[in-house]
Formats: C-alpha cells, sequence, structure tokens
C-alpha cells in the first residue's frame, strides 16, 4: 500500500540522517586522530634526532678515545694522563646517556625504546671493549717460545695452529707394549698470547715487547721472565749472543730505553737511571756488579721502606747511555761464569735478575715518574731425579722449585686479589716486590725444548705457565705525580 511505502521511505530517510551525523562525527573524530598522528611523528622524529646526536656525540668520544688509547703505544706521559682524563669524563657522558634513556623512556611508546635500547646496547659493547683493553696493560701476559732443534726443523710432537700464533699442542702416543691393543694417542691445547715457532727471530720477539719495555718510561713497573727447562732458550731469549740478529731481550730493550729517553729530554724530560744485576743462588743473593775483592765480597738482606725494596751492600750504577749498560752486563757474565767454574752448571740453577730504575722529572710541567724495568733470567724448571739429589744438589733443587712454585703462588694470590700476597717467602718474589701485582705490566716467556725426551718438562712448564695466563691483575697505574 502507498500509506506503508510512504512510511518505509520515510523511516530510510531517517536511517540516512542518522548514518550522515555519524559519518561527520567519524570524519571529525578521524581528523583528531590524524592531528595526534602527525604530533607523535614530530615526536618521534624529534627523539630520533636527539638519539642520532647523542649517538654521534658517543661515537666521536669513542673515536677519540680509540685513538689515545692507541696512541698509549706511543708512550707519551701526556697522552697517557690524556686517556685516563677522557676516560673519566666518558663515565660522565655515560651517566648523561642513561639518564636521557630514562627520561626517554617514560616519554615515550615501545616503540622509540626499540631505537633507543640498540644505542645503548652498542655503548655498552664500546665500554666493555674499552675496559678490556684497559685491563689488558695491567695483565700479566704469557708468551710460550719454541726452541729449534740443534739440526732445524720442529718435532712432530709439538703443534703449531698455522691459521694463528696463540695456541700450541703436545701430541703424545703410547705404544700399545704387548702389541694386542691400539696405540693411545693424546693431545694437550694450551693457548697464550702469543706462541712463537721455532723460526721466530729476536727481532720478532722485541717487537711484541716493545711496547711493554716502552712503558717503563712512561712510569709503570715493567717486569719480563723466562721460565723453563735448562736448556730450553730462556738466556738465548732474555740475554742473546752478541751479534746484532741475536742480541737479546736486556740488550734491545736497553738501547730503546735510551733511545726514546734522548727523544723526550728534547721535550724537556730529564732522566736518571740505575742499573743493578743479582744473582739469587740458594736464597742467598750475589751482586754481579762487584768488583772488590773475591774474599771481601759483602753479603746482601733485601729491605723494604716506603713501599720500596732496596738490597743492602748491592751496586747500584749510575748509567746515562746504552754503552754504560753494556759494559754492566758483560760484567755481569763474567761474574756468573766465575761462579759457575766452581761449582758447575750453577746459572742454570740461580736466577739473574737485572733492573734498570728510571727517574724522569718534567720541570716545565710539574711531573715526575718513577718505575723499574726488571727483566729476569729465571733457573730451569725441571723437576729433580731424586735418585741423583743428595746433599747440597738437593737443596739447590729444593729451593729452586720452591722459589719458582712460589712465585706461581704470588701470582695467583694477586690474581684472587688475597689479603696476604706471600712476597716473603721467597727471595725472588720479595725481590720483585714492587715489580709484581697492581702497579705493573708484567711478561712471562715460557720457553721450551722441542726434543720428544722432553716431552714432560715441557708439559710441565705449559702447565705452570697456562696458569699464570689464567691470571688477571688488576690494571696498571703510572706512577706519575
Ligand atoms: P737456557 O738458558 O734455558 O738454559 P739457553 O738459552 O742457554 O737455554 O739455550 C740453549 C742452547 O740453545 C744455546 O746454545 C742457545 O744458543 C740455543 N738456542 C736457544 N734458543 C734458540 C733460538 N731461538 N734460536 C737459536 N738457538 C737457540
Ligand atoms: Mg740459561
Amino acid at each position: 500500500q502507498a500509506w506503508d511505502l510512504k512510511g518505509k521511505v520515510s523511516d530510510m530517510e531517517g536511517k540516512i540522517r542518522n548514518y550522515q551525523t555519524k559519518v561527520r562525527s567519524v570524519n571529525e573524530e578521524n581528523e583528531l586522530l590524524k592531528g595526534s598522528v602527525a604530533q607523535s611523528r614530530n615526536r618521534l622524529s624529534d627523539l630520533e634526532r636527539e638519539v642520532e646526536s647523542q649517538k654521534s656525540k658517543i661515537w666521536s668520544e669513542m673515536f677519540s678515545l680509540g685513538f689515545e688509547a692507541k696512541s698509549l703505544n706511543n708512550f707519551t706521559s701526556i697522552q697517557s694522563m690524556f686517556v685516563l682524563s677522557s676516560c673519566s669524563g666518558y663515565e660522565v657522558e655515560l651517566q648523561a646517556l642513561c639518564g636521557v634513556r630514562e627520561d626517554l623512556k617514560h616519554m615515550t611508546s615501545e616503540k622509540n625504546f626499540v631505537i633507543i635500547f640498540p644505542l645503548c646496547r652498542v655503548v655498552f659493547t664500546c665500554v666493555s671493549e674499552l675496559m678490556f683493553l684497559f685491563v689488558l696493560q695491567g695483565n700479566i701476559r704469557v708468551f710460550c717460545r719454541v726452541r729449534p732443534l740443534v739440526d732445524g726443523g720442529l718435532s712432530s710432537h709439538i703443534q703449531l695452529a698455522p691459521s694463528d700464533n696463540k695456541s700450541i699442542t703436545l701430541a703424545k702416543t703410547e705404544e700399545s707394549h704387548t702389541g694386542k691393543s691400539a696405540d693411545t694417542h693424546k693431545n694437550y691445547h694450551f693457548s697464550f698470547d702469543q706462541v712463537f715457532g721455532p723460526h721466530a727471530s729476536q727481532q720478532q720477539i722485541f717487537e711484541e715487547i716493545s711496547l711493554l719495555v716502552q712503558s717503563a718510561l712512561d712510569g709503570y713497573n715493567v717486569c719480563c721472565f723466562a721460565y723453563g727447562q735448562t736448556g730450553s732458550g730462556k738466556t738465548y731469549t732474555m740475554e742473546g749472543e752478541e751479534f746484532d740478529d741475536s742480541r737479546g731481550v736486556i740488550p734491545r730493550a736497553v738501547q730503546q730505553i735510551f733511545r726514546a729517553g734522548e727523544k723526550l729530554e728534547s721535550q724537556g724530560w730529564e732522566f736518571n737511571f740505575t742499573a743493578s744485576f743479582v744473582e739469587i743462588y740458594n736464597e742467598t743473593l750475589r751482586d754481579l756488579l762487584y768488583t772488590g775483592k773475591p774474599s771481601k765480597r759483602p753479603e746482601h738482606e733485601i729491605r723494604k721502606s716506603n713501599n720500596e725494596v732496596t738490597v743492602t751492600n748491592l751496586t747500584y750504577k749510575q748509567v746515562c747511555s746504552e754503552g754504560q749498560v753494556l759494559d754492566l752486563i758483560a760484567l755481569a757474565k763474567q761474574n756468573r761464569s766465575t761462579a759457575q767454574t766452581a761449582q758447575n752448571d750453577r746459572s742454570s740453577r740461580s736466577h739473574s735478575v737485572f733492573q734498570l730504575q728510571i727517574e724522569g722529572a718534567n720541570a716545565g710541567r710539574d711531573v715526575r715518574c718513577k718505575s723499574t724495568l726488571c727483566l729476569v733470567d729465571l733457573a730451569g724448571s725441571e723437576r729433580m731425579v731424586k735418585s741423583q739429589s743428595q746433599g747440597e744438589r738437593f737443596k739447590e733443587m729444593t729451593s729452586i722449585n720452591s722459589s719458582l712454585s712460589n712465585l706461581g703462588i704470588v701470582i695467583t694470590s694477586l690474581a684472587n686479589k688475597e689479603s696476604h700476597v706471600p712476597y716473603r717467602n721467597s727471595k725472588l718474589t720479595y725481590l720483585l716486590q714492587g715489580c709484581l701485582g697492581g702497579n705493573s705490566k708484567t711478561l712471562m716467556f715460557v720457553n721450551i725444548s722441542p726434543e720428544p725426551d722432553s716431552f714432560g718438562e715441557t708439559l710441565n712448564s705449559l702447565r705452570f705457565a697456562s696458569k699464570v695466563n689464567d691470571c688477571v691483575i688488576g690494571t696498571a697505574s703510572s706512577n706519575k705525580k
């Protein structure tokens, strides 16, 4: 019917009006939302810009820091102070950044936090890398050096990884005695900061430690040991032979110190060098720079006062040139060989400790530094064969073994931050007290003989050295005032 149709149309019209109103209000809402979206976008890009600027600030800081950390290798005193100060500045920077992060967290949605979080991760990764770099400066580092076989080549039980120069494997094959069971193979893996094969030259070895030597001029105490069984190349590594190419660590270090010292003198530094050379045999000290009558040789005691270790009646020779020190080294060598003829093979059972005290002052900048460079050729680490060791020989062996194991104990207790470090348990560690631990940089060479019949001693040496290698003795600090 017509009336019904009319009613339906007007119903529809009402509905349409309703929809139109709804659409209008939805449109209005949409406009509003669009506005707030635009606002949010603006805020987001503001935040992103903020993040970018923080990021680039951090990166430039990191770069300059990295650069300065690297230039620590060039060792001028100012640079290393720079690093320290920029390090503390950096902490502030980091705290500021953390503050920014907190603020942003409050202001922003999770979406923005997704951007901020990786940034912080980047920063923290960089920080931990830096920390690692700085801690490394204070670590004990261990280098392994394999002596060549007398007729050249490398014996098959020692395997050096061709790809890296940080690992060494000792391989042992035990043949079946009965011939019935299969031979057994056993591999012992070790890794160190560096492993030098039999072809490594004296020059290559020194290149790796010259940074350490140089930092002695920058106010760090530096100690370098050679550990290993008799005949493994300790003396060759430390002293070497007289010809240029085969000179060892000691003469090269002395040369470097004096050359670098001269350079620093042109920048206003003045240096005072004092050398001493001691032998420790059976827990008794002997002055290797003594020139008086043999019958009048004085006795020596280690004293410690004001945190400084001195030896009574010891020759402390002021030196001002490389030549003078080389003369003293020759004198020490002669002194040792005189003692050697009286007691066969004495040098392999005694420790010899060369120390160069360095005092520097820069009046213009009002900076001073004081440090000691210690270079130590340790007694042979071989264990005694029971049947052979009686009387004097027994006393010798026990004192060598106890002083070497005490060296290990001192290093371990430093690494564990124990309140008591037993420096006084042996003359060696007592003498080196100032050069081991907190304020020093330490390097140990473990020297290895390649002959198959040295297998057991080699394994012992590598085990000792890797225990040392696991130690982290805190961060070294410079004695600069
Ligand atoms: P240690 O002091 O440990 O008893 P040495 O340094 O006296 O051992 O070395 C024993 C022998 O091996 C010496 O004749 C030395 O010249 C030689 N030698 C040691 N290391 C090397 C090396 N890397 N290259 C060549 N000859 C070496
Ligand atoms: Mg020797």
